[in-house]
């Protein structure tokens, strides 16, 4: 279960996100919708305990352990020489522990979900040698050991080619069948009205929320959009001041 209750979110005064309320269905698949710096990355680090709400609050009963996140690709730093391999072992940090070790089973399931995601062979590769969407594959990799309850993507598909988009929305259907719930920061309407239940629309402040066929409607899209034209006029960036929970 995760809910918002009136929650207001500020970068030094100014709200990125503005009197949201609402509940994310346990066990659905939930896109989050909105134009450009609408507050959807701002959401998602919300639920994730990641920023301090400056009003209202996330509730969720979630332990932060069981909730898996994705950051956008453009704040993920893949300089660092890690194989792919390990960078996969790293998803089961949480359960594992410092002193734990690495088993023989976690390996075969590293291995295991390598394939799953369409990487055997690249095992030993250095992340940094990879392209964006082989990255992407090996992050979900990641996902998949973990064994999270909530699972919270931040425009999974951006530069995704086609093919690897199709594998991972099978992969997160898998997660549904399972039972996990995912909130998926998404720009692709077609998509979200093929694949997730839900959907929350922002503009700053909340749009709709609800059923994808009732939220994602020409009406409300406009008025999202509307919204944010509307800040272009005063717009004000810094991106510095993150308030760190
Ligand atoms: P989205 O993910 O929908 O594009 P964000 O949640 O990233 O939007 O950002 C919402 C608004 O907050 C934008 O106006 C953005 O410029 C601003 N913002 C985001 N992060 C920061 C930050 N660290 N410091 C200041 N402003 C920020
Ligand atoms: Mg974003």
């Amino acid at each position: 279960m995760v809910a918002v209750d009136n929650l207001t979110v500020s970068y030094r005064q100014h709200p990125a996100l503005h009197h949201i309320s609402g509940q994310f269905v346990a066990g659905a698949l939930t896109a989050v919708m909105g134009p450009n710096g609408s507050g959807k990355s701002t959401l998602l680090k919300s639920i994730m305990g990641l920023l301090k709400p400056a009003g209202g609050q996330v509730r969720t009963d979630t332990p932060r352990a069981r909730i898996a996140y994705l950051p956008q690709m453009t704040e993920i730093d893949r300089s660092f020489p890690l194989q792919v391999r390990d960078c996969v072992l790293l998803g089961a940090w949480g359960s594992v522990g410092v002193m734990g070790g690495i088993s023989r089973s976690l390996q075969a399931r590293a291995d295991a979900a390598i394939h799953t995601v369409g990487l055997a062979g690249f095992e030993r590769r250095a992340v940094g040698s990879l392209s964006s969407g082989q990255f992407q594959r090996v992050l979900f990799a990641r996902l998949l050991l973990q064994d999270a309850q909530l699972i919270l993507l931040d425009e999974p598909f951006n530069a995704m080619d086609a093919r690897t988009t199709a594998a991972l929305l099978d992969l997160i259907h898998q997660w549904k069948a399972e039972g996990r719930t995912v909130i998926a920061v998404l720009h692709d309407d077609a998509q979200v009205h093929a694949h997730f239940d839900q959907t929350v629309l922002l503009a700053r402040e909340l749009v709709a929320w609800g059923p994808t066929a009732q939220v994602l409607t020409e009406p409300n899209v406009q008025r999202a959009r509307a919204l944010a034209e509307a800040w272009d006029d005063t717009a004000d960036i810094c991106h510095n001041d993150e308030v760190l929970a």
